[in-house]
C-alpha cells in the first residue's frame, strides 16, 4: 500500500522525488542509488524528470496548463484527497472530481537543496510541503519561487504560481504571498 501511494506520488512529482526504479537510469555511485554513496558522474536526468501525463494525472496538468490548480475531491462527502487514493479516508466512497481550489496555503516544512546533483536545476533550491487553505493536512509539493532559501520559514504564507517548464507542462509551484 505504501508503495503504492509512492509511485502514486511519484507520478505528480517527478520533478520533485528521485527517480524509481524503470523510470529513469540511477548511474552506479550517484545519491540515487539506494545505499548509494560518492557522486562519480552528474547525472543529466532533467529531461526525464518532467511530467508525463496519464490517465490518472492528465486532468491535473491540463489544468494547470490552463492556469488552475485542481485537486481531487471525493463526491460523497466533500473530503480533499490528494494524491488521488483509491478510497476517501473519511466516508470510503471511491468516487471524486477534480476541482479547483484557491492556491493559497502556507508551507508546512520544507528543505533546500544545496547539491547540484541533476544538471538544469540551480542550488540552492527550496521543496516544499505547502498545506493548502481548504483543508488541514491537505498538502502539495513544490518548489518556493521568487523567495531567497534563507528566508522560507514554517507557517510561511504563500500562492500558486504555474512555471512553464516545457511546451506542454506548466509547473504548480509557489511564491509568498505580498
Ligand atoms: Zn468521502
Amino acid at each position: 500500500m505504501l508503495l503504492k501511494y509512492i509511485r502514486c506520488v511519484h507520478r505528480f512529482y517527478p520533478h520533485l522525488t528521485s527517480p524509481s526504479k524503470g523510470e529513469a537510469p540511477a548511474p552506479k555511485g550517484t545519491p540515487f542509488e539506494p545505499g548509494g554513496g560518492t557522486l562519480v558522474a552528474m547525472a543529466d536526468l532533467s529531461s526525464c524528470l518532467l511530467p508525463v501525463p496519464d490517465d490518472l494525472t492528465r486532468p491535473y496538468w491540463q489544468a494547470a496548463w490552463e492556469g488552475r490548480l485542481e485537486l481531487p475531491r471525493c463526491t460523497a462527502c466533500g473530503r480533499w484527497r490528494f494524491p488521488p487514493i483509491a478510497t476517501c479516508d473519511a466516508c470510503g466512497s471511491p468516487a471524486f472530481a477534480w476541482t479547483p481550489v484557491s492556491g493559497q496555503g502556507n508551507v508546512y516544512s520544507f528543505g533546500v537543496i544545496h547539491e547540484n546533483f541533476i544538471k538544469g536545476f540551480d542550488p540552492p533550491y527550496v521543496v516544499a510541503q505547502i498545506e493548502l487553505a481548504e483543508q488541514p493536512g491537505l498538502c502539495i509539493m513544490a518548489n518556493i519561487l521568487d523567495c531567497p532559501p534563507r528566508r522560507v520559514a514554517i507557517g510561511m504564507a504563500v500562492s500558486v504560481t504555474f512555471e512553464q517548464v516545457s511546451d506542454t507542462i506548466r509547473l504548480p509551484q509557489f511564491r509568498p504571498v505580498g
